[in-house]
């Protein structure tokens, strides 16, 4: 089950590829980041990075939480997870039509498999809700975690998993992000009561 749908995704970017990538590039795309790229826990200055289809253990957390969260039309998710270095971050972004989810490995050492599928879950929420182009708001990303907490607890994990990379968030607020305590807050808040997860505001 999970092979074809791994595949079916693979079939789908494999079509992208010859749009999106530049000569030479056979097996992933370029990406461009920017500001209506929502990141994690930062910035990411604009750049644009080499990105591959996501590895199989992000492409079955990515499925778990389009499942648990009923987003298929037509039997697919109509997102892309992927791969690339982005300074241990991940973004939700777009590009030539397509709605991406850009994840950072790195990370995955630091907050686990349960913490990189709520960081998965939280870039799912930003597409989910329409954030991309917004300005930024701190209350964007409350949405997302609530998104995000809530598709965790749907998905059959518990509490502590969904809040296993909070480490890795700020403490204090900035301009974009809502402080450490907050997001937990917002997290826990989507958990305990999921039907708030996919009320955007
Ligand atoms: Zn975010």
């Amino acid at each position: 089950m999970v092979l074809m749908r791994f595949m079916s995704v693979l079939s789908v970017f494999g079509l992208a590829l010859l749009t999106m990538s530049p000569a030479g590039a056979e097996d992933g795309v370029e990406v461009r980041i920017d500001e209506k790229s929502p990141a994690l826990h930062m910035i990411v200055g604009k750049q644009s990075v080499f990105a591959v289809p996501a590895f199989e253990d992000y492409m079955e957390m990515f499925f778990d939480l389009c499942d648990a969260m009923e987003l298929k039309i037509g039997g697919e998710c109509q997102i892309y997870p992927m791969n690339a270095e982005i300074g241990l971050n991940a973004i939700a972004t777009e590009q030539e039509g397509n709605r991406l989810i850009v994840y950072d490995r790195r990370l995955s050492p630091e907050v686990g498999y349960e913490g990189a599928m709520m960081i998965i879950a939280h870039e799912l929420g930003h597409h989910y809700c329409h954030h991309l182009g917004k300005l930024e708001d701190p209350n964007l990303e409350l949405e997302a975690d609530r998104f995000a907490g809530a598709a965790m607890r749907n998905a059959g994990h518990k509490l502590d998993d969904a809040l296993a990379a909070v480490h890795i968030l700020d403490e204090r607020p900035s301009k974009s992000h809502p402080a450490r305590a907050d997001r937990i807050a917002a997290i826990t808040e989507g958990w305990n009561q999921p039907s708030l997860g996919k009320q955007c505001r």
